[in-house]
């Protein structure tokens, strides 16, 4: 019987995959991805424990942690990530400092767990800095690009199976926890693409200038990186997560100059002085 059903839902899935295009409404463009909005979600907080332990679990600072999901809210409240997946509902974005000192990265999962670990926010200067890391991250939220790396892995279509089925059935049935594992184990080790990573720059920047911030501080950031390579030290494992430096610079001074002609205006808020408080301050004499 239930493998009756298991297979009913298998033979679904692939029609799915092959007549399910979605308009992304933000980003217009047409997308292949089986999980519903709602599904992202649940999968997105499955896998955000693992995701965290990964990477030295969660920074234990409460400031800082408040801090930046404030940092991150803002961005998502003043911005058109406020109307991602619908005008009429929101992702549940929450944002979070990982422990990790070495480790110098920024993720997202499906549905709105973000990720930044200590490692890079110490590496930063102002809360314009910050916000490029951010915006950039709910950039891979909102074009659900998590989504459509499972419906490329197939594994969107036996998720929205498990998931269907956690819903109405028992829930430590063996199989729906192999697939959700699978699933994880996924995003955990996700690397997006090159196009991913070029549309989520570009959502980024559009993100944080609509939330009043010094568009250069994403500029400032990928020089900051960039100083960390050149100098010897440990390559930046956001460069490996995140392709093309020199490429995705270039692009985003082009963003830039097409936003502002006759250059940034000086009152754009930066938030060096804030950003020094609540992170700095507190991140100091710690390695
Ligand atoms: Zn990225």
């Amino acid at each position: 019987m239930r493998l009756g059903i298991g297979l009913l839902f298998a033979v679904f899935g692939l029609f799915s995959y092959c007549t399910n295009v979605v308009t992304n409404p933000i980003t217009g463009e047409k997308q292949r991805v089986q999980l519903s909005p709602q599904q992202e979600v649940v999968i997105g907080q499955q896998s955000q424990q693992k995701m965290a332990a990964q990477y030295g679990g969660l920074y234990k600072d409460s400031t800082v942690q408040k801090y930046v999901n404030q940092v991150g809210g803002r961005i998502v409240e003043r911005s058109e990530a406020a109307q991602a997946p619908t005008p009429n509902s929101r992702y549940p974005y929450q944002f979070y400092v990982l422990s990790d000192p070495q480790t110098i990265n920024a993720f997202a999962l499906p549905g709105g767990p973000i990720f930044i670990t200590v490692a890079l926010l110490k590496r930063l200067k102002s809360e314009a800095q910050l916000a490029g890391v951010l915006g950039h991250e709910i950039g891979h939220v909102v074009a659900r690009h998590g989504a459509e790396h499972l419906a490329k892995q197939q594994l969107g279509a036996s998720l929205v199976n498990a998931v269907g089925i956690a819903a109405s059935d028992n829930p430590n049935d063996a199989q729906r926890a192999a697939v959700l594992a699978q699933a994880v184990n996924q995003l955990v080790s996700l690397r997006y693409g090159r196009e991913d990573e070029l549309e989520s720059d570009q959502l980024g920047f559009r993100f944080i200038r609509d939330a009043g911030y010094k568009p250069t501080g994403i500029l400032e950031l990928m020089q900051i990186l960039g100083s960390t390579r050149k100098s010897g030290g440990a390559q930046p494992e956001f460069f490996s997560t995140h392709p093309n430096p020199e490429n995705r610079l270039e692009r985003l001074k082009n963003l830039i100059t097409q936003a502002y002609p006759n250059g940034v205006p000086a009152n754009l808020d930066e938030g060096r002085d804030r950003f020094a408080k609540a992170v700095l301050s507190r991140l100091s004499g710690q390695s």
